[in-house]
């Protein structure tokens, strides 16, 4: 423990948390005096029992007896549970902390203010949730409260609570020293805190932005987006929401950020499965027709009047991917033949894109009949995805996740038709798949879904902050993680 103070101390923390019922055994007088002498950094002394989510089995008697001890050692703040009698506290600035783990309590302003009437420096009010706009009534508290306190939620649902408790005035947050060393659920990494999710920079007045997605822990659009602001100077940080399948869940979690216009929260990405769900969130008029035809949106910007529109820069990442490959106009893509492989979400956004501009389109897809109703909401030809072999097309669009890490050799042809003359993948992961290995060996123009993938971020910076988005570093970003990504794997 004394080690990691000095790991904590030279990562940046300002405080480490000793938590004595972390240890093996039960510290006596001279173990404290070990720990806690000419500390390396400035501490709060927790001994959590079990009842509060610790790890401390003993007796309250002892359990207190050990944190009377350590308050004698001058921690800068001892950590003592809302359920202790004030004449049991240890002597020194008491963080009289509240812990719910099987959910947000209902009474949870009731606990925030008789915490806030307490004589103690600090309150400390934390609870477990599963439920992204529970994790919003965690900022309610930091507003209404007097004192000195931290209000969090935990889970996964709830990382944006530990990285915006900055922007609403907490006393801290917390960060593990490394990822698996979490001393709760969704605890970030200090080295996350600090350098990803930028807590330093992080004030009362900066914009807020987000992803909202399930899964969404290994989304790259945090460090991209989040890279993005620190080179363009934007005062605004972007955090990551998990939320549940579900249009309810995505409605709870939008009107909760409407109804708190303070938070700041001027746009959200959305991704898989909430794309569908957010074009239904705005209103009718908030949104582009070609949007409205793909059904659905992947960018909300939300206007200080709360007002939220909606774009989809799937498709123009695309569109704009592909022309500027081919060093064309998209109204040059009018009479050009392009096969396009799968029916899916992409597909349908790229198909429609294609359309507008008046490609000639067939789809290919493993289901024939999803083929067959994707093509006939836009006029085009369907073919089984066995036959793509057969195709009479200039260009290729892969829409499908064939050839996507970890299965990198397959592909989703066996051989490119000689009359193909652009193959565009629309995978990231690889950024060079097998099929643009083989495109490249006929001699094709290969385009990468990691252009789509950069362009559809860029277009979102650029529609929330009207500025010109910094698109060489952001790609930049993008290749360190899927280089990163890679090495992990290999190891
Ligand atoms: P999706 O809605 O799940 O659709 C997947 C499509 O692929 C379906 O047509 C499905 O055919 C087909 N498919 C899946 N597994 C297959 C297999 N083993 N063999 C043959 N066909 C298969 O997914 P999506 O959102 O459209 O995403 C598709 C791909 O697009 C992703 O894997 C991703 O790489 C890429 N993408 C890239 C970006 C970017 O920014 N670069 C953005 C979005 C998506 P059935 O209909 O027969 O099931």
């Amino acid at each position: 423990m004394r080690r990691q103070m000095h790991e904590a101390a030279a990562a940046g923390a300002d405080l480490a948390e000793c938590r004595l019922d972390f240890l093996k055994h039960a510290p006596d007088e001279q173990a404290l005096r070990g720990l806690l002498s000419d500390r390396p950094i400035e501490v709060i002394v927790t001994n959590r029992p079990v009842r509060q989510g610790g790890k401390f089995k003993g007796s309250e008697r002892r359990r207190l007896a050990i944190l009377r001890l350590a308050a004698q050692l001058s921690p800068t703040y001892i950590d003592v549970e809302d359920d202790v009698p004030a004449e049991d506290w240890p002597g020194g600035a008491i963080v009289l902390s509240h812990h719910d783990f099987s959910g947000m309590p209902g009474d949870l302003d009731a606990i925030a203010a008789a915490l806030d009437r307490s004589p103690a420096a600090v309150n400390k009010q934390v609870f477990m949730t599963s439920r992204a706009n529970e994790t919003l009534r965690a900022f309610d508290i930091l507003r209404a409260c007097r004192k000195p306190t931290i209000s969090l939620a935990m889970g996964e649902a709830a990382l944006c609570s530990r990285i915006l408790a900055r922007k609403f005035g907490a006393f801290g947050t917390f960060a593990s020293l490394a990822g698996g060393c979490e001393s709760a659920p969704g605890q970030p990494s200090i080295a996350d805190m600090k350098n990803l999710y930028r807590w330093d920079s992080i004030g009362p007045a900066t914009a807020v932005y987000g992803v909202i997605g399930c899964p969404i822990a290994h989304s790259m659009s945090p460090a991209i987006h989040n890279a993005a602001f620190t080179a363009a100077g934007v005062d605004a940080v972007y955090v990551p929401i998990r939320v549940e399948e579900g249009r309810d869940n995505f409605f709870r979690l939008m009107d909760g950020l409407l109804e708190r216009p303070w938070l700041d929260w001027r746009g959200l990405s959305v991704t898989i499965p909430h794309k569908e769900n957010a074009l239904a969130y705005i209103a009718a008029g908030n949104c582009d027709k070609l949007s409205r035809k793909i059904g659905a949106v992947n960018t909300l910007t939300i206007s200080p009047s709360g007002s939220v529109r909606g774009d989809n820069t799937d498709y123009s990442a695309a569109i704009d991917a592909l022309c500027h490959a081919c060093a064309m106009r998209r109204e040059d893509l009018a009479g050009k033949a392009v096969a396009v492989l799968g029916a899916g979400g992409a597909a349908r956004a790229i198909v429609a894109a294609l359309r507008r501009y008046r490609a000639e389109v067939t789809v290919f897809n493993r289901s024939l009949a999803r083929a067959e109703a994707l093509a006939e909401e836009f006029s085009c030809q369907a073919e089984a995805l066995k036959h793509a072999g057969e195709m009479n097309a200039e260009i290729v669009i892969n829409c499908t996740p064939i050839g996507m890490s970890p299965d990198i050799e397959s592909s989703p042809l066996e051989t490119i038709p000689a009359c193909v003359k652009v193959v565009f993948d629309t995978i990231y992961n690889p950024a060079t798949t097998a099929l643009l290995r083989q495109a490249d060996q006929q001699g094709c123009v290969c385009v990468s879904g990691l252009d789509m993938f950069v362009n559809q971020a860029v277009a979102q910076f650029e529609l929330w902050t009207g500025r010109p988005a910094p698109r060489d570093v952001m790609r930049q970003v993008v290749q360190q993680r899927l280089a990163a990504r890679t090495e992990r794997g290999r190891a």
